[in-house]
């Protein structure tokens, strides 16, 4: 195991792992810009390291700087949390040729996987279930793409095959707007990602959002560790998440989580992965995965036991899983909410000094938050403050619990989701399950 790993990132998610390397006996190094000196895991880390200063660019995603903390720190791994540089295949790459370890897949995959029709084609390889599409990248020929359009059959949306963060799509309806669409789409691409490329699928009108969780060691190991419903979502971007999902079938996870491991094989997966689904009428169709560990973590571990982190760095070092898909139980359930530093109603970010934070307590509940009285929430990153995450033996308790939970959350001094998430808890679509990715949006629009 490895000694001392550089934590590259910052927020809830740097403190979640150095909780896990700290409970393992691994030394930790903290890596933060200058507007993070006051981060609690830079107090709690063995080490720490400026890097720059605040923006992202200049610190959090400066691939020698992070480099060079672990150099002169003679740490032996890198965690790079999710987001910044967490899908960076080029930062994956330059971490194993500079002799330490990334604690994720290899490069490859990582590569792989960022382009979506490539990842398509993978998974398709594999037998996974993928949304009908174009099968490949759209090119000029106009005539060809109408062909491609009607044999998928409208509605469709077109994707960018390097977006991200729910950025460079778009739905289209009829042959009159879809050459436009196209260009409009691949010209918004190459701005945003650096890559024009775009490609086709048919656009499930009303689909539930649906990701399976894996882990896959270097030695031929898999498992898979349930799912997790995300369908709470604006625009496109996950506010609440809960495992299990709601009305899924003992046997139905099993089939859908085999197919996921049996892809994790024949890719030689290193690492915690995540594959998401969109879920439309009892059929599982893939849309991409994440190489990476995700927010929502917290909800798998509640209700398997499973500490994700902890497993992330055994398998990076090397050591064989030893869990197998037979260890794994599923017992209660799990929420999460999302607790952000934004306006409730509006969601203009809220930076600025939290002057008393208060965190809910009791049984089944936990807290992931880096935040305390006193922290000052910077302007220039995401921003969530901390995850709320209840468990409790039925989603009815579970959501129960969840509710007491935000009641007792006191956050001044800033504007937080609070509310939000008091109102999803305690609406009855929500409350009776099942709901899809538009869901959300239309409650928040009859709000107004
Ligand atoms: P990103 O990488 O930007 O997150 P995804 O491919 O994961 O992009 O899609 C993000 C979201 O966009 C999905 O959760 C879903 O809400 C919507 N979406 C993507 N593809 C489709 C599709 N074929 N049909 C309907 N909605 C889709």
């Amino acid at each position: 195991m490895f000694s001392k790993v550089v934590i590259a990132n910052r927020g809830e998610i740097a403190l979640r792992i150095l909780r896990a390397c700290h409970t393992m006996g691994i030394k930790t190094v903290a890596v933060h810009s200058t507007a993070d000196r006051n981060q609690k895991h830079v107090g709690m880390a063995d080490e720490s390291v400026c890097i720059g200063p605040p923006p992202s660019l200049d610190s959090y995603l400066d691939i020698p700087k992070i480099i060079a903390a672990a150099e002169v720190t003679d740490a032996e791994a890198i965690h790079p949390g999710y987001g910044f540089l967490a899908e960076n295949a080029d930062f994956a790459e330059r971490v194993e040729n500079s002799g330490f370890t990334f604690i994720g897949p290899r490069a490859e995959t990582i590569r792989l996987m960022g382009d979506k029709v490539a990842a398509i084609d993978a998974m398709k390889a594999s037998g996974v279930p993928c949304v009908p599409g174009s099968g490949g990248p759209l090119g000029d020929d106009s005539e060809k793409n109408l062909k491609i359009a009607n044999k998928i059959g409208y509605p469709i949306i077109i994707k960018a095959a390097s977006g991200g963060g729910g950025r460079g799509m778009r739905v289209v309806h009829t042959d009159a707007a879809l050459n436009n669409a196209i260009k409009m789409t691949q010209t918004e691409a190459a701005a945003a990602f650096g890559d024009g490329t775009v490609y086709m699928e048919k656009y499930l009108q009303n689909p539930r959002h649906i990701e399976i969780q894996v882990l896959s060691d270097k030695h031929g190991n898999a498992i898979h560790l349930g799912e997790r419903d995300c369908s709470m979502q604006r625009r496109h971007q996950k506010v609440v998440e809960e495992a299990p999902a709601p009305g899924i079938t003992p046997e139905q996870r099993d089939r859908i989580g085999s197919v996921c491991v049996d892809a994790c094989k024949r890719i030689k997966y290193e690492g915690a992965g995540t594959f998401e689904f969109l879920y439309d009428e009892g059929e599982f169709y893939f849309i991409e995965m994440n190489t990476r560990i995700q927010v929502e973590h917290p909800v798998t571990e509640a209700i398997t036991g499973i500490d994700l982190i902890k497993q992330q760095l055994l398998i990076a070092s090397g050591e064989p899983m030893q869990i197998t898909q037979k260890d794994i139980r599923i017992t209660g359930h799990a929420i999460e909410c999302r607790i952000n530093a934004e306006d409730a109603k509006t969601f203009m970010p809220s930076p600025g000094l939290i002057e008393i934070f208060h965190a809910p307590g009791g049984p089944g509940v936990r807290v992931d938050s880096h935040v305390y009285d006193g922290y000052r929430v910077p302007p220039n990153y995401d921003s969530m403050i901390g995850k709320i995450i209840v468990r409790g033996e039925d989603r009815e308790t579970t959501i129960k619990r969840m509710r007491l939970a935000l009641a007792e959350t006191v956050v001044s001094g800033i504007k937080t989701n609070i509310a939000l998430q008091q109102m999803i808890m305690n609406d009855q679509g929500f409350v009776n399950g099942s709901k899809n990715i538009h869901y959300l949006e239309k409650l928040l629009d009859k709000e107004k």
